[in-house]
């Protein structure tokens, strides 16, 4: 998957660190960050190549580290020319190459929206303060405190014995097969989201429900939870074409999807193709 990134090793322990020559920057505009990217390889510009004149104006935010190498934000809604680097949608390195990198640049994405998205108090309006000793924003005039937003989501492969419900999303570019997913309302449990949405999307009931792995998923400041579940009672399916444009059970032969170390979802089809299943101790891929 995608935070995958053995043996480098993500550290997120927050501390205000000064940037050093060979500290990695990253500079978003709206949903493009400034790299370069050639047969695969993206590179992301060093605190080095980035000019006094520049440095001067920009607001550094310490991010994280993965090894040696701290990841900093240039927090500011501005373009900057930085040569040989250019604007480009982040989610094209996915599968970009070192995978270290790319994982940066998606969990880096998720970090900046969230600066970028509480800049005010969204209970006063006033600006807010940075706090110096966790990753925290604190509003002055009414004490009113913000942290790190994450949005949990489950994916839920449905069995049924040799089957698993897969299926496709109406109204977006990916047109591979997923899994029932959905984001986890206030006041519910994983499990309760579980329930409803494959009750929602494909009007199916589920049992035994099996937590699987869990994954980061930047692009949409998500915590994805994986769970397998059994069907409970009918097969017969009825989508929701709001959410969906197709569901049907597979049988494993059936299922032509490979891994492609990115996506929990991918990971879970495959798993329940090469024998995964419900109510089965969680495996080590
Ligand atoms: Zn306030």
């Amino acid at each position: 998957m995608i935070q995958d990134i053995y043996p480098k090793t993500y550290n997120c322990e927050y501390s205000e660190k000064e940037p050093l020559i060979n500290s990695r920057i990253f500079f978003f505009y709206q949903n493009q960050v400034l790299a370069s990217y050639q047969n695969n390889q993206l590179q992301i510009p060093f605190y080095y190549q980035i000019e006094d004149s520049v440095k001067q104006e920009l607001p550094l935010r310490y991010l994280f580290a993965i090894d040696e190498t701290d990841y900093f934000l240039a927090d500011t809604v501005q373009t900057f020319n930085i040569s040989p680097y250019q604007y480009q949608n982040i989610s094209n390195f996915r599968g970009a190459l070192p995978k270290d990198l790319s994982f940066a640049v998606a969990t880096a994405y998720h970090l900046a929206n969230w600066y970028r998205n509480n800049r005010y108090c969204g209970s006063c309006g006033a600006l807010l303060q940075h706090d110096h000793k966790e990753r925290m924003l604190r509003c002055d005039g009414c004490h009113n405190t913000v942290y790190p937003c994450i949005a949990p989501a489950v994916i839920v492969a449905v069995t049924n014995n040799d089957k698993i419900l897969m299926t496709i999303y109406a109204e977006r570019e990916y047109k591979r097969h997923a899994l029932i997913a959905g984001f986890t309302e206030i006041g519910e449990s994983a499990e309760e989201t579980v329930r409803r949405e494959v009750m929602e999307e494909a009007g199916l009931k589920v049992k035994n429900i099996t937590y699987y792995k869990s994954q980061p998923w930047a692009f949409a400041s998500n915590l994805l939870l994986g769970f397998f579940a059994e069907l409970d009672g009918t097969d017969t399916i009825t989508l929701d074409t709001t959410e969906l444009a197709a569901a049907d059970w597979f049988s494993r032969n059936e299922i032509i999807e490979e891994e492609d170390g990115i996506s929990l979802t991918r990971e879970m089809i495959v798993a329940f193709k090469n024998g995964y299943g419900a109510g089965a101790t969680p495996g080590t891929t």
